[in-house]
Protein backbone atom coordinates (compact mmCIF):
# COMPACT_ATOMS: atom_id res chain seq x y z
CA UNK A 1 0.00 0.00 0.00
CA UNK A 2 2.83 2.55 1.10
CA UNK A 3 4.85 1.66 -1.47
CA UNK A 4 2.19 2.02 -4.26
CA UNK A 5 1.32 5.72 -2.99
CA UNK A 6 5.33 6.38 -2.97
CA UNK A 7 5.53 4.89 -6.58
CA UNK A 8 2.30 7.31 -7.65
CA UNK A 9 3.90 10.66 -6.08
CA UNK A 10 7.30 10.19 -7.49
CA UNK A 11 5.20 9.56 -10.72
CA UNK A 12 4.05 12.70 -10.37
CA UNK A 13 6.54 14.46 -10.11
CA UNK A 14 8.10 12.63 -13.33
CA UNK A 15 4.67 13.67 -14.77
CA UNK A 16 5.19 17.48 -14.04
CA UNK A 17 9.11 17.57 -15.28
CA UNK A 18 7.90 15.42 -18.56
CA UNK A 19 5.36 18.41 -19.06
CA UNK A 20 7.86 20.91 -19.12
CA UNK A 21 10.91 18.58 -20.79
CA UNK A 22 9.12 17.27 -24.12
CA UNK A 23 8.64 14.30 -23.09
CA UNK A 24 4.97 13.68 -24.50
CA UNK A 25 4.43 13.27 -27.88
CA UNK A 26 1.25 12.88 -30.03
CA UNK A 27 0.56 9.45 -32.04
CA UNK A 28 -1.99 9.70 -34.71
CA UNK A 29 -4.54 6.68 -36.28
CA UNK A 30 -6.63 7.47 -38.99
CA UNK A 31 -10.40 6.98 -39.21
CA UNK A 32 -11.45 5.28 -42.02
CA UNK A 33 -14.65 5.14 -44.24
CA UNK A 34 -15.87 1.32 -44.17
CA UNK A 35 -17.21 1.98 -47.76
CA UNK A 36 -14.69 3.68 -49.43
CA UNK A 37 -11.53 2.13 -47.88
CA UNK A 38 -10.04 6.23 -47.60
CA UNK A 39 -9.47 8.24 -44.61
CA UNK A 40 -11.59 10.34 -43.08
CA UNK A 41 -9.59 12.08 -40.03
CA UNK A 42 -7.39 11.24 -38.02
CA UNK A 43 -7.54 10.90 -34.24
CA UNK A 44 -4.34 12.41 -31.69
CA UNK A 45 -3.51 10.05 -28.86
CA UNK A 46 -1.00 11.09 -26.31
CA UNK A 47 2.65 9.11 -25.59
CA UNK A 48 4.80 9.39 -22.60
CA UNK A 49 8.11 8.77 -22.97
CA UNK A 50 9.65 8.22 -19.77
CA UNK A 51 13.47 8.75 -19.45
CA UNK A 52 13.65 5.30 -17.38
CA UNK A 53 10.31 3.74 -17.45
CA UNK A 54 10.58 3.61 -21.63
CA UNK A 55 7.31 4.38 -23.17
CA UNK A 56 3.89 4.67 -20.38
CA UNK A 57 0.49 3.80 -22.00
CA UNK A 58 -1.99 7.29 -21.20
CA UNK A 59 -4.50 4.67 -19.67
CA UNK A 60 -1.76 4.61 -16.58
CA UNK A 61 -1.07 8.26 -16.81
CA UNK A 62 -4.05 10.37 -17.56
CA UNK A 63 -6.04 8.49 -14.57
CA UNK A 64 -3.13 10.15 -12.37
CA UNK A 65 -2.92 13.71 -13.82
CA UNK A 66 -7.26 13.86 -13.90
CA UNK A 67 -6.55 13.24 -10.00
CA UNK A 68 -3.49 15.90 -9.50
CA UNK A 69 -5.27 18.71 -11.99
CA UNK A 70 -1.95 18.07 -14.50
CA UNK A 71 -4.55 16.84 -16.83
CA UNK A 72 -5.34 20.67 -17.88
CA UNK A 73 -1.36 21.46 -18.78
CA UNK A 74 -2.01 18.24 -20.77
CA UNK A 75 -4.89 18.17 -22.55
CA UNK A 76 -4.42 21.81 -23.16
CA UNK A 77 -0.64 20.81 -24.70
CA UNK A 78 -2.39 17.94 -26.60
CA UNK A 79 -5.36 21.01 -28.38
CA UNK A 80 -1.99 23.42 -29.36
CA UNK A 81 -0.06 20.39 -30.92
CA UNK A 82 -2.43 18.54 -32.92
CA UNK A 83 -3.98 21.72 -34.41
CA UNK A 84 -0.12 23.15 -34.72
CA UNK A 85 0.75 19.44 -36.54
CA UNK A 86 -2.62 19.81 -38.86
CA UNK A 87 -2.09 23.08 -40.35
CA UNK A 88 1.41 22.19 -41.14
CA UNK A 89 0.71 19.16 -42.89
CA UNK A 90 -2.08 21.78 -44.38
CA UNK A 91 0.23 24.00 -45.43
CA UNK A 92 2.78 21.32 -46.77
CA UNK A 93 0.06 20.64 -49.50
CA UNK A 94 -1.74 17.39 -47.80
CA UNK A 95 -5.77 17.34 -48.40
CA UNK A 96 -7.10 18.90 -44.99
CA UNK A 97 -8.31 15.78 -42.97
CA UNK A 98 -10.26 16.72 -39.25
CA UNK A 99 -8.02 16.23 -36.40
CA UNK A 100 -9.78 14.43 -33.17
CA UNK A 101 -8.41 15.39 -29.94
CA UNK A 102 -9.60 13.61 -26.52
CA UNK A 103 -10.58 15.87 -23.77
CA UNK A 104 -11.23 14.57 -20.19
CA UNK A 105 -14.56 15.42 -18.53
CA UNK A 106 -12.93 18.22 -15.64
CA UNK A 107 -11.84 20.39 -18.87
CA UNK A 108 -14.92 20.14 -21.14
CA UNK A 109 -16.80 21.28 -17.99
CA UNK A 110 -14.67 24.72 -17.53
CA UNK A 111 -16.60 27.88 -18.45
CA UNK A 112 -13.22 28.47 -20.49
CA UNK A 113 -12.54 25.68 -22.38
CA UNK A 114 -14.51 26.57 -25.62
CA UNK A 115 -12.31 30.26 -25.82
CA UNK A 116 -9.19 28.17 -24.86
CA UNK A 117 -9.95 26.36 -28.27
CA UNK A 118 -10.38 29.02 -29.63
CA UNK A 119 -7.48 30.72 -28.80
CA UNK A 120 -5.54 28.02 -29.82
CA UNK A 121 -7.31 27.99 -33.41
CA UNK A 122 -6.35 31.29 -33.72
CA UNK A 123 -2.45 30.98 -32.49
CA UNK A 124 -2.26 28.26 -34.71
CA UNK A 125 -4.14 29.11 -37.56
CA UNK A 126 -6.15 25.89 -38.02
CA UNK A 127 -9.84 26.72 -39.79
CA UNK A 128 -12.46 24.98 -36.67
CA UNK A 129 -13.72 22.50 -39.66
CA UNK A 130 -10.55 20.68 -39.29
CA UNK A 131 -10.49 20.11 -35.22
CA UNK A 132 -13.08 17.53 -33.61
CA UNK A 133 -13.28 17.59 -29.79
CA UNK A 134 -13.72 13.95 -28.38
CA UNK A 135 -15.62 13.64 -24.85
CA UNK A 136 -16.80 10.27 -23.17
CA UNK A 137 -20.43 9.48 -22.28
CA UNK A 138 -19.68 9.43 -18.97
CA UNK A 139 -17.44 12.54 -18.76
CA UNK A 140 -20.97 14.71 -20.39
CA UNK A 141 -23.11 12.97 -18.19
CA UNK A 142 -21.21 14.30 -14.89
CA UNK A 143 -22.11 18.09 -15.36
CA UNK A 144 -24.94 17.58 -18.20
CA UNK A 145 -25.64 21.65 -18.26
CA UNK A 146 -21.97 23.18 -18.60
CA UNK A 147 -21.05 20.62 -20.85
CA UNK A 148 -24.05 21.13 -23.25
CA UNK A 149 -23.86 24.82 -23.45
CA UNK A 150 -19.55 24.23 -24.01
CA UNK A 151 -20.17 22.17 -26.72
CA UNK A 152 -23.07 24.45 -28.08
CA UNK A 153 -20.47 27.14 -27.98
CA UNK A 154 -18.16 24.95 -29.72
CA UNK A 155 -20.00 23.73 -32.13
CA UNK A 156 -21.51 27.33 -33.44
CA UNK A 157 -17.97 27.66 -33.77
CA UNK A 158 -17.52 25.17 -36.41
CA UNK A 159 -15.57 22.36 -34.21
CA UNK A 160 -17.14 18.89 -34.35
CA UNK A 161 -17.93 17.38 -31.35
CA UNK A 162 -17.94 12.84 -30.81
CA UNK A 163 -19.32 10.87 -28.13
CA UNK A 164 -16.29 8.53 -27.11
CA UNK A 165 -16.39 5.76 -25.67
CA UNK A 166 -20.34 4.84 -26.50
CA UNK A 167 -22.37 2.54 -24.80
CA UNK A 168 -20.21 2.36 -21.91
CA UNK A 169 -21.81 5.16 -20.05
CA UNK A 170 -25.53 5.53 -18.15
CA UNK A 171 -26.78 8.26 -20.81
CA UNK A 172 -30.50 8.06 -21.62
CA UNK A 173 -31.41 8.38 -25.14
CA UNK A 174 -33.50 11.55 -24.24
CA UNK A 175 -30.04 13.12 -22.83
CA UNK A 176 -28.39 12.32 -26.49
CA UNK A 177 -30.92 13.75 -28.17
CA UNK A 178 -30.11 16.93 -26.30
CA UNK A 179 -26.05 16.86 -27.24
CA UNK A 180 -25.03 19.14 -29.77
CA UNK A 181 -22.76 16.00 -31.42
CA UNK A 182 -22.01 15.36 -34.84
CA UNK A 183 -20.04 11.39 -34.23
CA UNK A 184 -21.06 8.56 -31.92
CA UNK A 185 -17.77 6.10 -31.34
CA UNK A 186 -19.05 2.72 -30.45
CA UNK A 187 -16.69 1.88 -27.65
CA UNK A 188 -14.16 -1.08 -28.39
CA UNK A 189 -15.53 -3.49 -25.76
CA UNK A 190 -18.71 -4.40 -28.27
CA UNK A 191 -17.16 -3.83 -31.50
CA UNK A 192 -14.13 -6.53 -30.68
CA UNK A 193 -16.94 -9.38 -30.03
CA UNK A 194 -19.31 -9.49 -32.57
CA UNK A 195 -18.70 -12.41 -34.17
CA UNK A 196 -18.34 -14.53 -31.43
CA UNK A 197 -21.34 -12.56 -28.83
CA UNK A 198 -24.71 -12.25 -30.62
CA UNK A 199 -25.40 -9.90 -27.82
CA UNK A 200 -22.56 -7.58 -28.75
CA UNK A 201 -23.56 -7.79 -32.16
CA UNK A 202 -27.31 -6.83 -31.65
CA UNK A 203 -26.11 -4.12 -29.42
CA UNK A 204 -23.75 -2.65 -32.24
CA UNK A 205 -26.40 -3.26 -34.46
CA UNK A 206 -28.97 -0.81 -32.32
CA UNK A 207 -26.14 2.18 -32.18
CA UNK A 208 -25.93 1.91 -35.65
CA UNK A 209 -29.54 2.60 -36.37
CA UNK A 210 -29.58 4.84 -33.35
CA UNK A 211 -26.87 7.00 -35.14
CA UNK A 212 -28.83 6.96 -38.05
CA UNK A 213 -32.03 8.03 -36.50
CA UNK A 214 -30.43 11.04 -34.68
CA UNK A 215 -28.38 11.88 -38.00
CA UNK A 216 -25.46 11.34 -36.82
CA UNK A 217 -21.92 9.84 -37.79
CA UNK A 218 -20.73 6.68 -36.67
CA UNK A 219 -17.74 5.14 -35.65
CA UNK A 220 -16.42 1.41 -35.00
CA UNK A 221 -13.36 1.62 -32.37
CA UNK A 222 -11.38 -1.11 -32.17
CA UNK A 223 -11.87 -3.03 -35.12
CA UNK A 224 -8.64 -5.41 -35.91
CA UNK A 225 -10.14 -8.00 -38.25
CA UNK A 226 -11.33 -8.32 -42.12
CA UNK A 227 -14.20 -10.32 -40.74
CA UNK A 228 -15.36 -7.73 -38.22
CA UNK A 229 -14.79 -5.03 -40.80
CA UNK A 230 -17.15 -6.94 -42.99
CA UNK A 231 -19.75 -7.13 -40.45
CA UNK A 232 -19.95 -3.75 -39.90
CA UNK A 233 -20.04 -2.89 -44.11
CA UNK A 234 -22.83 -5.42 -44.03
CA UNK A 235 -24.81 -3.13 -41.40
CA UNK A 236 -23.88 0.14 -42.51
CA UNK A 237 -21.41 1.12 -40.10
CA UNK A 238 -20.13 4.51 -41.26
CA UNK A 239 -16.33 4.82 -39.83
CA UNK A 240 -14.10 2.37 -38.36
CA UNK A 241 -10.68 2.82 -36.21
CA UNK A 242 -8.87 0.27 -35.56
CA UNK A 243 -5.61 -2.07 -36.08
CA UNK A 244 -6.62 -3.69 -38.98
CA UNK A 245 -5.71 -0.60 -40.85
CA UNK A 246 -3.61 1.53 -38.58
CA UNK A 247 -2.47 1.54 -35.11
CA UNK A 248 -1.74 5.29 -33.97
CA UNK A 249 1.53 6.04 -35.36
CA UNK A 250 3.97 8.68 -34.79
CA UNK A 251 3.50 12.00 -37.43
CA UNK A 252 6.70 10.99 -39.23
CA UNK A 253 4.95 7.75 -40.14
CA UNK A 254 1.77 8.81 -40.84
CA UNK A 255 2.50 11.16 -43.34
CA UNK A 256 2.65 7.96 -45.66
CA UNK A 257 -1.01 7.50 -45.32
CA UNK A 258 -2.35 11.01 -46.03
CA UNK A 259 -2.95 12.02 -49.81
CA UNK A 260 -0.93 15.69 -51.47
CA UNK A 261 -3.23 17.49 -52.60
CA UNK A 262 -3.53 18.51 -56.29
CA UNK A 263 -1.73 21.78 -57.11
CA UNK A 264 -3.75 22.21 -60.12
P1 LIG B 1 -9.73 6.12 -26.53
O1 LIG B 1 -9.95 7.58 -26.77
O2 LIG B 1 -10.92 5.25 -26.50
O3 LIG B 1 -8.69 5.68 -27.66
C1 LIG B 1 -8.69 4.43 -28.28
C2 LIG B 1 -7.62 3.53 -27.71
O4 LIG B 1 -7.71 2.26 -28.36
C3 LIG B 1 -6.21 4.01 -27.96
O5 LIG B 1 -5.42 3.59 -26.85
C4 LIG B 1 -5.81 3.24 -29.22
O6 LIG B 1 -4.42 3.08 -29.37
C5 LIG B 1 -6.48 1.91 -28.97
N1 LIG B 1 -6.78 1.18 -30.21
C6 LIG B 1 -6.98 1.66 -31.45
N2 LIG B 1 -7.26 0.69 -32.34
C7 LIG B 1 -7.26 -0.47 -31.62
C8 LIG B 1 -7.48 -1.85 -31.97
O7 LIG B 1 -7.76 -2.21 -33.11
N3 LIG B 1 -7.40 -2.77 -30.96
C9 LIG B 1 -7.11 -2.40 -29.67
N4 LIG B 1 -7.05 -3.36 -28.75
N5 LIG B 1 -6.89 -1.10 -29.31
C10 LIG B 1 -6.97 -0.16 -30.27
P2 LIG B 1 -4.36 4.56 -26.16
O8 LIG B 1 -3.67 5.40 -27.18
O9 LIG B 1 -3.54 3.73 -25.25
O10 LIG B 1 -5.28 5.54 -25.31
C11 LIG B 1 -6.04 5.07 -24.25
C12 LIG B 1 -7.01 6.11 -23.74
O11 LIG B 1 -6.32 7.20 -23.12
C13 LIG B 1 -7.86 6.75 -24.83
O12 LIG B 1 -8.94 5.91 -25.13
C14 LIG B 1 -8.27 8.05 -24.16
O13 LIG B 1 -9.39 7.83 -23.30
C15 LIG B 1 -7.06 8.38 -23.30
N6 LIG B 1 -6.24 9.39 -24.01
C16 LIG B 1 -5.34 9.22 -25.00
N7 LIG B 1 -4.81 10.40 -25.37
C17 LIG B 1 -5.39 11.35 -24.61
C18 LIG B 1 -5.28 12.79 -24.51
O14 LIG B 1 -4.53 13.47 -25.25
N8 LIG B 1 -6.07 13.42 -23.57
C19 LIG B 1 -6.92 12.73 -22.77
N9 LIG B 1 -7.65 13.42 -21.87
N10 LIG B 1 -7.07 11.40 -22.84
C20 LIG B 1 -6.32 10.71 -23.74
CA1 LIG C 1 -10.99 8.81 -28.24
CA1 LIG D 1 -12.99 5.23 -27.32
CA1 LIG E 1 -11.53 4.32 -23.90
Amino acid sequence: MNRSYNQLVSLEGDLREAISKDQLSLHYQPKVDVESGYINGLEALVRWKHPAKGVISPNEFIPLAEETGLITRIDEWVLYEACRQNQEWIELGYAPERIAVNVSASEIQKDDFAYKVQRILAITGLAPEYLEIEVTENSVMQHTEDCIRTMQYLKSMGVSLAIDDFGTGYSSLSYLRQFPIHYLKIDQTFTKDVLTDPSDAEIVKAMIRLADAFKLGVVAEGVESEEVLAFLKENQCQFYQGYYFSRPLPPEEIVHLLTKQSVY
